[in-house]
């Protein structure tokens, strides 16, 4: 076939390698020419490209299976397998400490040696439909014929939001992200871990989250709702948050560690999920099915886990199930993220525990309280389940809360408190 491909980001270069190595002539459009000749890559239009990004076992696992060498490329440019022992005494995999950068450089470094796999610059406006069946996208106002479409355009493209349902669930989760990148000095060790990926804090009213990366490079996030502590954006006042906050106080002391990025301020976060359009030759894959908040981690793992579906389809013959798939193994996913973020949200304005079933986020925190809840979390966490596994686990939560319990707040200034801290640090 000829395939044609919107966007060469993680969904696109994977899927784009993938099918060339299936015989297919494959054509990936993307607005963005790649890293500049200087090396540097801004990638603007995927903001979140330097932010922080867990990467869990499903991108590795992806990799290893269609694209051993870009996987190889990926542990030459410096990721880190993470490998923990579950309290069970069993030896799994964490994913992967890399930057979304180093991943992806490393990815797009192969895959744009591939035969039969073309990576070309410019901008889809369009895709050309004529008697109900994609014929290809139109790029920069000419059509490329294509016997296959696949948008693999991301959280934020538009080239075929006119066909098919309306995205739903779709919405603004009043989260927002801001967030640096450091590196350890040599030989500086790495500072406290809360658990084996990453060192989490929840203070009163904000999370504070340090990922490390590859090379003894870290990023800082803090997860704010949206409209709240905007000075954080300037270096000084993400400073002095650093330096208020136990635990990010140890990441970021001067003499551990030092900034290798100004502050990186984030766009709004989004739960959405977007179903198949319905026409014939039209798939859509990656972000563009989904995007849930990126506390969890789990956009580059479900974009991995639609990709790979979607290549087991086409082998069979079967692209049309892909939408049921989506429906049945994504879209619960967004779901989830949306009745978890929602009562973050309530809670970070003081509000108390809600009435109803409870969601996610507050079975797993119930987990400190009761250990039976434990039991339930790990496929949920390692996404090897959906979230349905937690179901089991809800009516314990329940308990626990209605005895009283409620979560801790971390150590740390309140949001008000971090606010005010924030406000002196900032340059007239
Ligand atoms: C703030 C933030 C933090 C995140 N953190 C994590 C994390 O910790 N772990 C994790 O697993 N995931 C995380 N994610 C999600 C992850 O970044 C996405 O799942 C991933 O980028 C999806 O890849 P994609 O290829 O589908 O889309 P994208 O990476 O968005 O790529 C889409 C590509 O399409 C191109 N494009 C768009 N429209 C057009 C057009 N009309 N014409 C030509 N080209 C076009 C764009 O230029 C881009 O290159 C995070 C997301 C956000 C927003």
């Amino acid at each position: 076939m000829r395939i044609s491909i919107i966007g060469a980001g993680p969904a696109g270069l994977f899927l784009g390698a993938a099918l060339a190595r299936r015989g297919h002539a494959v054509v990936a459009v993307d607005r963005d020419g790649g890293p500049a000749a200087d090396g540097r890559w801004d990638r603007r239009g995927v903001m979140q490209f330097h932010h922080p990004h867990g990467v869990r076992p499903q991108v590795g696992a992806a990799l290893r299976a269609e694209l051993p060498e870009a996987y190889d490329a990926w542990l030459a440019a410096g990721a880190e397998p993470i490998t923990f022992t579950l309290p069970d005494g069993r030896r799994v995999s964490g994913g992967m400490r890399s930057r979304r950068e180093t991943f992806e450089r490393a990815l797009r470094a192969v895959v744009v040696r591939e035969p039969g796999f073309t990576v070309r610059q410019g901008h889809v406006d369009a895709v050309a439909i004529a008697d109900g069946r994609a014929r290809g996208p139109v790029v920069d106002g000419a059509v490329l014929p294509s016997d296959l479409v696949i948008d693999a355009s991301g959280r934020s493209g538009r080239a075929t939001r006119a066909y098919g349902p309306a995205p739903a669930p779709a919405g603004d989760t009043g989260i927002a992200y801001v967030s640096r990148q450091y590196r350890l000095h040599d030989p500086a060790a790495p500072g406290p871990m809360t658990n084996p990926l990453a060192w989490q804090a929840d203070p009163d009213g904000y999370q504070v989250v340090v990922f490390r990366h590859e090379a003894g490079i870290f990023s800082v996030l803090l997860v704010r709702p949206a409209g709240t502590l905007r000075d954080l954006r300037h270096d000084a006042a993400f400073d002095a948050a650093c330096r208020a906050v136990p635990g990010l106080d140890d990441w970021t002391d001067p003499d551990r560690a030092a900034p290798i990025t100004p502050v990186l301020p984030g766009g709004r976060l989004h739960n959405r999920y977007r179903p198949q359009p319905g026409i014939d030759g039209l798939v859509l894959a990656g972000d563009a099915v989904c995007t849930t908040t990126p506390m969890f981690g789990r956009g580059l793992a479900t974009t991995m886990m639609q990709a790979r579906e979607l290549l087991r389809l086409l082998d069979r013959g079967t692209p049309g199930d892909f939408g049921a798939w989506c429906d049945a193994e994504m879209r619960p996913w967004v779901d989830d993220h949306v009745r978890s973020d929602a009562c973050t949200r309530l809670l970070w304005t003081g509000a108390d525990v809600p009435d109803g079933p409870l969601p996610s986020s507050l079975v797993l925190a119930a987990a400190e309280a009761d250990p039976r809840i434990g039991a339930f979390c790990g496929d949920y966490l390692a996404m090897t389940a959906g979230p349905s596994a937690l179901a089991a686990a809800e009516p314990l939560a329940r308990e626990v809360y209605d005895s009283g319990w409620r979560p801790a707040p971390s150590d740390g200034p309140t949001r008000d408190e971090l606010a005010r801290i924030i406000r002196t640090a900032v340059p007239a």
